[in-house]
């Protein structure tokens, strides 16, 4: 079928200041799990200090599941605990990932004769920072991070952790994030930064709808819903009485991470150089300095500008 395209939030002010688009996740999630479904997604793991795939039924293991994460989630044994659950239960699996990887496992569900008892949602990506990074930033145990707490609201996500019952920002991560230079290789050269993609659902930022639909927006989060496939639709018509929604289309929802890869900073090979030198306070000194956020500021006006202007 032909991609049909929704800016959508959920209605539920509390579960939508939870999320960090405009929960969408939340809404499918919950409909999985009232129907005896079980979902894979990234689940952040506070004693490993991991981002890994898990299989889960239960709201209170989804709410662990819920905001972005800035580092690459790890696929662990997941596919094959999903395997393994599709065969002793009725239901369905419902998988999120990144576009690599929600591709790898719709390929695995493929070969594995599952194709129908599976629904596939991908998320937007501007490319994933290499795990270690983040474990050599974090140092040891943390309680809790989020990079996409919405107090001062949805356009200025702030990040931060909690360790030993105190807040840490951690500006400077998210300034190493948005540089680029932390990315998997293969992120510079993304073949799913497209608006055309195998999977049921796409979901992402709606970037620029203060703009696009000024009556529609709100400054508590605002998700990009794609529905590609008869599968989606179908879902979408389940969970449309939770959310807020309005119809838009493929030209006016377009943002760079769905039209190429994130470029490769020219600096990406002296950065991990510095790295290997000098280890991750030599990184931070060198590129997450307030100088450097000026500079990532000014690139991220370019961007916008760059959108507006299309
Ligand atoms: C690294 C990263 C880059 C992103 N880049 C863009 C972008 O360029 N443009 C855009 O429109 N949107 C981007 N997003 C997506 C956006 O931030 C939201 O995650 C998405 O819109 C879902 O929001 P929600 O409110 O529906 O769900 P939430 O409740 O926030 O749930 C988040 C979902 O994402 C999953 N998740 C979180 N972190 C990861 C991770 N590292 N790897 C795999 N799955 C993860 C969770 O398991 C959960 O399924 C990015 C997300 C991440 C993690």
């Amino acid at each position: 079928m032909e991609t049909k395209v929704y800016a959508a939030r959920i209605k539920d002010k509390e579960e939508l200041l939870a999320s960090s688009s405009g929960g969408i996740f939340t809404a499918v999630s919950d409909l999985a799990i009232s129907e005896g479904d079980a979902i894979v997604s990234a689940v952040y793991n506070y004693s490993s200090n991991r981002n890994e795939f898990t299989l889960y039924t239960s709201k209170a293991e989804r709410d662990k599941a819920r905001g972005s994460k800035y580092m690459q989630a790890i696929p662990g044994d997941s596919y094959i605990t999903a395997e393994e659950w599709l065969k002793n239960n009725k239901g369905k699996v419902y998988f999120f990932g990144m576009g690599c990887q929600a591709d790898g496992f719709r390929k695995f569900a493929k070969s594995r004769g599952l194709k129908d008892r599976v629904v596939i949602i991908d998320i937007i990506c501007h490319g994933v920072p290499s795990p270690k990074i983040w474990n050599d930033y974090i140092g040891g145990k943390i309680e809790y991070v989020t990079f996409k707490d919405k107090t001062d609201g949805w356009k200025k996500p702030r990040a931060f952790i909690i360790r030993n019952g105190e807040k840490e920002e951690i500006s400077e991560y998210d300034r190493i994030f948005y540089g680029d230079w932390a990315l998997r290789p293969s992120c510079y050269k993304c073949r799913y930064a497209t608006t055309e993609r195998k999977v049921d659902i796409t979901i992402g930022d709606y970037w620029g709808i203060d703009r696009i639909m000024p009556d529609f927006y709100s400054p508590d989060g605002n998700s990009l819903v794609l529905i590609h496939s008869d599968k989606g639709m179908e879902l979408w018509k389940k969970i449309q009485s939770k959310l807020e929604y309005k119809e838009s289309d493929l030209v006016e929802c377009i943002q760079p991470n769905l039209a190429h890869p994130t470029n490769e900073p020219l600096n990406r090979v002296e950065f991990w150089s510095d790295y290997k030198k000098g280890g991750i306070d030599r990184i931070l000194k060198k590129y997450a300095s307030e100088k450097m956020k000026t500079k990532i500021v000014k690139k991220l006006k370019r961007v916008v500008k760059t959108i507006k202007n299309r």
